[in-house]
Order: C-alpha cells, then structure tokens, then sequence
C-alpha cells in the first residue's frame, strides 16, 4: 500500500477520487461480487450493462480483447 502510494509521481493532480461506498454489492440478483468503491455502477463488471458512453476511438485493443474473452 505504501508503495503504491508513493509510486504515484504522475502528474500534479491531487484530487481525492470520488467513491461511493464501501459495501455495496452487485445489483444483479444472487450476484453478491463487491463493488469497488470508486466505481460509481450498480452492478460488478461481468454484470454490467453492455453499453459504453460514447468513447469510440478511444476502445482498442484491450477493450476488443475483453470482448473476446
Ligand atoms: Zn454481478
């Protein structure tokens, strides 16, 4: 933790991520995968809702590759 902290030297930002809760679960049902809470979606990742805001162009490779898998 410590480390990782300290490893971040990118940029000049120093805005504290906003989180929206600690114990929050996936909002699918008998889904109990906890959300992190700097992510602001009602459901885990393999839950989430298949639509992305409009960021074409910016999905690549690795979201091509997600896809896939
Ligand atoms: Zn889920």
């Amino acid at each position: 933790m410590d480390t990782a902290l300290r490893a971040s030297s990118v940029g000049r930002a120093r805005r504290r991520p906003k989180t929206f809760g600690e114990n929050r679960v996936c909002a699918a049902a008998d889904c109990e995968t906890r959300l992190s809470r700097y992510n602001r979606a009602n459901n885990c990742f393999s839950h989430a809702p298949a639509k992305f805001p409009r960021m074409r162009g910016e999905f690549t490779e690795e979201f091509a590759t997600r896809q896939a898998s």
